[in-house]
């Protein structure tokens, strides 16, 4: 009988990244599936990314994941980049293929396999109003976008920053994108489908904080979505629940974002139930 001892590695790269919780959904997903592989949670500090990447290339790692602050400076240290990772700008995933590591940007995909897995809804022709620019904001847009929503209309704090988003959007994709900046209260309207908090507003331990805007005259079925993982029930997703409006908490896309690289890791299907409760477990909900 030959046996076989070697784990097959993958893991992510940030800083910090002690509070990251992937590795606790991945590594139930791997017992799950009965799979010897092992997710190695990597603290990288900027300077040192490209000798930790020459690390995952020497330890013939499956893939790796990137954190903050290394989503953009991976770019140049790739071999090959998918052509959404390269409309978003930034790379979260990273997969093996041969000795080529491919960069792919799983957030927007999450994202929307939880729009249409979890609350049910497709965005093709839907109008949807993105608050925020930064990466995730900029992840989701550019899925929905190729997904087919109609019109998507971009909030945000910092002026120049939506701007150059949504510029860089419609070049991209041709969606029918607009920049508003976030000067007061945003009111949803009812010819609204979707409303995503994209910011960071709301994430631990700033639980309190809730993102500037008014549900009032939103239509009844208006589904609130928001990217803050922790805590899921964010007080914009508690807000929206007490109107009686659908809802997506950032656990969805956290979950969904991460099976699709197990995934493109393994050629395995992910055991989604088991993630999302080993991330629950990890959360306290
Ligand atoms: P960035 O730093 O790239 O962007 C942050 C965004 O939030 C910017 O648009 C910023 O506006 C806005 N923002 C922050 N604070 C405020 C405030 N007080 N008022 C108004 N706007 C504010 O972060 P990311 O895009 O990488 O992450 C955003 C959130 O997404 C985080 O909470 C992160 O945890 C979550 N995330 C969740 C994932 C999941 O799987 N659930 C995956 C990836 C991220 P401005 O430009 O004006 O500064």
């Amino acid at each position: 009988m030959t046996a076989n001892y070697k784990a097959e590695l993958v893991g992510v790269l940030g800083y910090p990244v002690a509070e990251n919780p992937t590795g606790v959904m991945q590594e139930a997903a791997f017992a799950a599936a009965g799979l010897n592989w092992r997710y190695l949670t990597i603290e990288v500090k900027s300077e040192a990314l490209p000798d930790a990447f020459r690390g995952v290339r020497a330890f013939g790692m499956r893939g790796i994941n990137l954190t903050i602050p290394h989503k953009v400076a991976i770019l140049p240290l790739l071999d090959e980049i998918s052509p959404d990772a390269a409309m978003i700008g930034a790379v979260n995933t990273v997969r093996r293929e041969g000795d080529r590591l491919i960069g792919e940007n799983t957030d927007g995909k999450g994202f929307l396999r939880g729009v249409r897995e979890e609350a049910g809804l497709d965005p093709k022709g839907k109008r949807i109003v993105i608050l925020g620019a930064g990466g995730a904001a900029r992840a989701i847009a550019v899925e929905l976008a190729l997904a087919g929503a109609a019109d998507l209309t971009i909030i945000n704090r910092s002026v120049e920053r939506g701007q150059t988003m949504v510029r860089d959007l419609v070049s991209a994709t041709s969606a029918n994108a607009r920049f508003e900046p976030w000067a007061k209260t945003y009111r949803a309207t009812p010819d609204m489908n979707i409303l995503v908090n994209a910011t960071s507003i709301g994430l631990f331990p700033d639980v309190n904080a809730m993102p500037d805007v008014s549900l009032a005259a939103a239509r009844p079925d208006l589904l609130v979505c928001d990217v803050v993982p922790n805590p899921p029930e964010t007080r914009l997703i508690q807000t929206a629940r007490a109107q009686g409006l659908k809802v997506l908490t950032g656990l969805a896309m956290l979950v969904y974002q991460g099976a699709i690289g197990f995934e493109m890791w393994t050629g395995y299907t992910a055991p989604e139930v088991v993630m999302k409760d080993a991330l629950a477990q990890a959360f306290g909900v």
